[in-house]
């Protein structure tokens, strides 16, 4: 049949194996074939990454003298296709014997023995073929060197799609090729071992790997079996604000988790970075805590047990207290439990409802005070929340979103009406340009970052703005390397560049703004080049970062706590904020304001009300309408007519004896806080402390009652990731010992004081939830589904949601876009001849906020298993110091020691270490200024002294 031009419909018609189908412009055979239900076999094809046609298992007979490879070849009118013809079927049989000639022993493969997953095995299978008779080659090696995964270069047939997946998918460019003839094989960087290469362990090139040349090791000796023996569980990532959607197989035999898979969801892809792919052991630590816990008699009066909790980790302690801190930095059960003793619920649980309604009776609302965390479920922060409020009548309740966006969202509530952002990262895509800053986003949002790094690979222009040249940095078109603290100086320029052009959009600017006249005269005093003075920024690339950003058609910002983490934050987010209204970049595809949220459900937490000025949804607690409203809700009478204290004002309240009794659900404030011998004095001050967690935490050290709580993977429950996705969670495991659930145990005290709560599951604390937070509106266990839904969402049965918001109006009174001019003001503790340095704190890829889950996983703790102070090469030689080296770092608050780490990703005069480690823990050095606004502390901004220390 003659071929003919598509139809003026953009399909075309197409005849597969008699049938005739119809297909969109531009589709490839295999696509039509398989939205037709017509299998056609692969081997190096995989629908998520660009076709190859290498392989050549999917040829198909297209009347051509050749065969054509169904996964590169376009549909065309008229075209008419065989896809199983005997002499096809005889092709892909002999090209299976001869890839197979190539294979190790069947018997022995490593990936048919562990998940059957093998598709050139399984291609065997269909064909007949068998390795009986077969030569077999070998000598290209095996690769075990990364703790996670075991490289079989013998298994590998060449396909690359673990180098598409690495490149394409997840934009890390590890993998390629060495060697020449017979002798080629994968690479990994310039043919390192797997585990000293660039690799991050994301594990994708596993997930794409056909032939189990690439494949998972076993974590903590939990075999991988196929998956046909494993229960599959839906569920989503524990760790941070991506959410990324996951598969665990587990082993019910020995109550452990198998291995881990990405599943598709639209916010990540089938995507996984490597705490979501192999970090989740950290349940199975025989550390966990499975009886209740009550202070004995004689360990009063109360303070921190363990040596470094009480100051032996400052440093000016003798050395020879130093010295026996242990490796691995966790809690010393040995040291902290003798002054414990075991009790049963009944007796824990009574204890805790007595102590707290002692501490209430005598020194009233203002007495009492939670932190509940953003790592539990939104039905356990609802009800945490609503505990705190109506059992104590206080607004007293926070959490950690206090020391990660607070002040964003200060800035967004204050501009456009709203905490969320407005659009989500996979939205990137449709972005003309997209400025990520004050965000290390490969480490902390790593799928995020495989969506930033896609989109400049289609087109994207991407500019990064930090102070660290994080790997984002390598994948940016421009890369502004600001001085810490300068950010308002920056996009003050931006503004003031842009104004100058005329690059402003005067019609949105009229119809969606308000303020616009102030903005502009206070950026008129930041030129480019007094911006170049104050940040380090060349004018020139302030100019040009101006002109790509105001020319564009659509452009979007993602932000990290390199904005928020500051005394300015909030007016670092307003800038922010400014600089998209100004351009019309708020409230179509590809713009708007995004601030990317830290942990798994911080989202949701906040969303819940588990902050001091607000109920759920942000209705403002000091309105009196709103009270009113909850009273009705809640069935109570005498909620708090005004705003609670935030994170760091408790920790200043429990100093002066203000606050005397404390519900901790899940938080570590004695790592996480800053100047954290200010908080160990506030911990020890305290009249009564209970603690709920699933490890024995520095925070637990002071406590008069530990709860064993159950972990992530222990429960049912919603989480709201950082787009706004809310997604079940779905238990996997058991429980250990007598840990309970946490909405349990809330509960239990609920009743305990008194109030009379009957919840018999998280579905219902959900329909509550519900009821009383309409931009959740529509939302139901039953239509969130497997993938999850963005709130807000009229019509979940049929809608993912809302991807941008305000494309009419903003939630402001008067419907407009806030703009609020902010002054440059410099840090509060700057750089001196005694302390030199400007300290930056932050997280690693490998670990989570205080690294209680992360330095229990196995993998985790294997890949990045201690504490480094990240310096700049000259620096490093200045001060005598090389890798490995041991150097003591000292602030004005305290002094810790640690190994060196020499990095280009510094600046010259800045350094930089993570907050996960106690052993070496950051914030003993960090200051407790805070944002007038936000409340959130400067964790990226005070004065260090460095000098190597002599062990
Ligand atoms: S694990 Fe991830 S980063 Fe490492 S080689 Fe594979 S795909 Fe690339
Ligand atoms: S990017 Fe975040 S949510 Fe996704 S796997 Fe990694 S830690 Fe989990």
């Amino acid at each position: 049949m003659a071929i003919t031009a598509p139809d003026r419909t953009g399909t075309v018609t197409i005849t597969i194996d008699g049938r005739e189908i119809t297909a969109a412009e531009g589709s490839t055979i295999f696509q039509a074939a398989k939205a037709a239900g017509i299998d056609i076999p692969v081997l190096c094809h995989d629908e998520r990454y660009d076709p190859v046609g290498v392989c050549r298992m999917c040829v198909v007979d297209v009347g051509a003298p050749a065969f054509a490879a169904a996964c590169v070849r376009a549909c065309e009118n008229g075209m008419e296709v065989k896809t199983s013809t005997p002499e096809l079927e005889r092709s892909r049989a002999v090209l299976t014997e001869m890839l197979l000639s190539d294979q190790p022993d069947r018997e022995q493969d490593a990936k048919q023995a562990k998940t059957g997953d093998n598709e050139l095995l399984a291609l065997a299978d269909r064909f007949g073929v068998t390795q009986d008779a077969l030569p077999r080659a070998s000598g290209r090696g095996t690769d075990f060197s990364s703790p996670v995964i075991a490289v079989d270069h013998d298994s590998c047939i060449l396909c690359d799609r673990c180098v598409r997946a690495c490149d394409d998918i997840q934009g890390n460019d590890v993998i390629g090729r060495s060697g020449k003839g017979y002798a080629t094989r994968i690479a990994f960087d310039l043919n390192d071992p797997m585990g000293e290469s660039s690799c991050v362990s994301c594990g994708e090139c596993v997930a794409a790997c056909p032939t189990g040349a690439l494949t998972n090791k076993p974590i903590r000796e939990i075999p991988i079996r196929p998956r046909t023996e494993l229960d599959a569980v839906d569920t989503v990532c524990p760790y941070c604000g991506v959410g990324c959607a996951l598969t665990y197989y587990v082993d019910r035999e020995h109550n452990a988790i198998s291995f881990a898979e990405g599943r598709e969801q639209p916010g990540s892809h089938g995507r996984l970075c490597v705490k979501g792919r192999y970090g989740w052991d950290y349940a199975a630590s025989p550390q966990r805590l499975t009886k209740p816990l009550i202070r004995r008699e004689e360990s009063y009066p109360k303070g921190a047990l363990s040596a470094d909790v009480r100051g032996e980790m400052t440093g000016d302690a003798p050395k020879e207290r130093r010295r026996r801190r242990k490796p691995g930095g966790l809690v010393d059960y040995a040291e902290v439990m003798p002054h414990f003793r075991e009790a049963t619920w009944e007796e824990a649980l009574d204890l805790v409802a007595r102590r707290l309604t002692e501490i209430h009776a005598a020194g009233g609302p203002a007495a009492i005070a939670g932190f509940g965390s953003a790592k539990c479920s939104n039905e356990e922060a609802y009800l945490f929340q609503k505990l705190i409020r109506t059992g104590f009548h206080t607004n007293n309740v926070d959490h950690c979103t206090r020391l990660c966006h607070a002040s964003s969202v200060a800035a967004l509530f204050e501009g456009i009406g709203s905490g969320a952002v407005s659009t989500t990262y996979g939205d990137v895509i449709n972005a003309d340009v997209a400025i990520v800053t004050g965000s290390n986003s490969t480490s902390n949002h790593p799928v995020a970052s495989s969506f930033f790094k896609q989109a400049r690979r289609q087109g994207t222009t991407v500019i990064y703005i930090d102070p660290r040249a994080d790997k984002m940095a390598d994948h940016a078109d421009i890369y502004c390397q600001l001085k810490p603290g300068t950010d308002v100086a920056f996009y003050n320029a931006l503004m003031h560049e842009i104004i100058r052009l005329d690059l402003v959009d005067h019609d949105y600017i009229a119809g969606r703004t308000s303020n616009y006249e102030a903005l502009a005269q206070t950026v008129r005093d930041y030129p480019p080049e007094r911006a170049e003075q104050i940040t380090g920024v060349p004018a020139d690339v302030i100019r040009r970062v101006a002109r790509i950003w105001g020319e564009a058609g659509a452009g979007v910002i993602y932000w990290g706590m390199g904005i928020s983490q500051h005394t300015t934050g909030t007016d670092n987010a307003r800038c922010l904020i400014a600089l998209c209204a100004i351009t019309g970049n708020i409230g179509r595809p590809g713009s708007g304001l995004h601030p990317l949220r830290g942990q798994n459900n911080v989202q949701g937490a906040s969303d819940m009300g588990l902050i001091p000025m607000f109920y759920p949804d942000y209705q403002k607690a000091d309105d009196a309408g709103v009270k009113a409203r909850f009273e009705q809700a809640w069935g109570t009478g005498d909620l708090d007519p005004k705003r609670g204290l935030t994170v760091t004002e408790i920790i200043g309240s429990a100093l002066k004896g203000g606050v005397r009794g404390m519900y901790m659900l899940g938080e570590n404030p004695f790592l996480s806080d800053p100047n954290i011998n200010k908080v160990r004095k506030a911990l020890s001050a305290l009249e009564f402390l209970v603690v709920q967690d699933i490890f024995l935490t520095e925070t637990a050290e002071f406590a008069d009652v530990i709860l064993p709580a159950s972990s992530y993977l222990e429960k049912d429950g919603t989480y709201t990731n950082t787009d706004r996705r809310v997604q079940l969670g779905r238990k996997v495991l058991d429980s250990p010992g007598e840990a309970r659930l946490d909405w349990q145990v809330v509960q239990d005290i609920a009743n305990r004081i008194g109030l009379g709560w009957d919840y018999t599951s998280p579905r219902e604390v959900f329909e509550e939830m519900v009821s009383v937070i309409p931009s959740y509106k529509n939302l139901t266990y039953d239509n969130l589904g497997l993938t999850g839904k963005l709130y807000p969402n009229p019509d979940p049965e049929h809608s993912d949601g809302t991807v941008v918001m305000f494309g009419d109006r903003f939630n402001t009174d008067d419907g407009l876009a806030h703009l609020v001019p902010a002054e440059w003001l410099p840090a509060r503790e700057l750089p001196s001849e005694e302390y030199p340095f400007v300290l930056n704190t932050g997280r690693m890829l490998e670990h989570w906020h205080t690294g209680s889950m992360t330095r229990r996983s196995y993998a985790l703790d294997a890949i990045a298993p201690k504490a480094l102070v990240f310096v700049h090469p000259d620096d490093a030689a200045g001060l005598g110091l090389a890798d490995g080296d041991l150097a003591r770092v000292t602030s004005r608050r305290g002094s810790i020691e640690l190994e060196v780490k020499v990095s280009h990703r510094e600046a010259r005069g800045n350094c930089f270490i993570p907050f996960h480690f106690r052993e070496a823990a950051a914030n003993l050095l960090t200051i407790d200024e805070i944002d007038p606004f936000g409340k959130i502390p400067e964790f990226k901004f005070c004065a260090v002294r460095i000098e190597a220390a002599h062990a």
